[in-house]
């Protein structure tokens, strides 16, 4: 099914919003993405932004304050979900999409959880055809981004289209 990512997040965010409030944080969005329409799965879509939001305000020490964009990027239209949390040092990136891993913060930021989230982001993400990639950095922030292929098989009807007028 076909949806308009920037729809899907709006709703997420009026959602989410009330969340975030509560913590006196903040969560801003700039959907510039155009086109924004996606072959996605609506309902694992909508859990994928939940699972990383629910991550951006558990692993904020204090007020989160998350951004959330869409742009377009050659083929893919990119999602961004960033905070200015706690961060993940750079050794245990590579692992925090396995299954049941959490990053050892010992009682420094005691927060519960399965480590099971970001398994399942990546699971839909593969789903998909997209990848995921994560920039962080300690006590500064993290930041993930999903790459979402545009559904070019439209492009290709349009520029048929074009070709047999001209
Ligand atoms: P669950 O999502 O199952 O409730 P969880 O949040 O611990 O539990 P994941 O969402 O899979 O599990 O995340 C795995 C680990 O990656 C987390 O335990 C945390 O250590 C780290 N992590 C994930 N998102 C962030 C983030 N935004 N900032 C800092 N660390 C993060
Ligand atoms: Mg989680």
């Amino acid at each position: 099914k076909e949806v308009n990512i920037n729809t899907l997040i709006n709703s997420v965010v009026l959602n989410f919003e009330l969340r975030v409030k509560s913590k006196n944080g903040e969560l801003t969005s700039d959907l510039k993405a155009d086109p924004a329409i996606i072959k996605a799965d609506e309902v694992h879509l909508t859990n994928v932004l939940f699972n990383l939001l629910d991550n951006a305000v558990k692993y904020s020490k204090d007020e989160p304050r998350i951004h959330i964009s869409t742009e377009t990027k050659d083929d893919f239209v990119v999602l961004s979900v960033k905070d200015h949390g706690i961060g993940i040092q750079s050794e245990h990136v590579g692992q925090i999409f396995e299954r049941f891993y959490r990053v050892p913060t010992g009682n420094v930021h005691d927060v519960k959880g399965f480590g099971l989230g970001l398994s399942y982001v990546k699971i839909i993400v593969d789903a998909h055809k997209g990848k995921i990639k994560v920039e962080s950095a300690p006590n500064k922030g993290t930041k993930f981004m999903i790459y979402f292929p545009i559904n070019t098989e439209d492009h290709g009807k349009k520029s048929k289209i074009a070709i047999g007028r001209g």
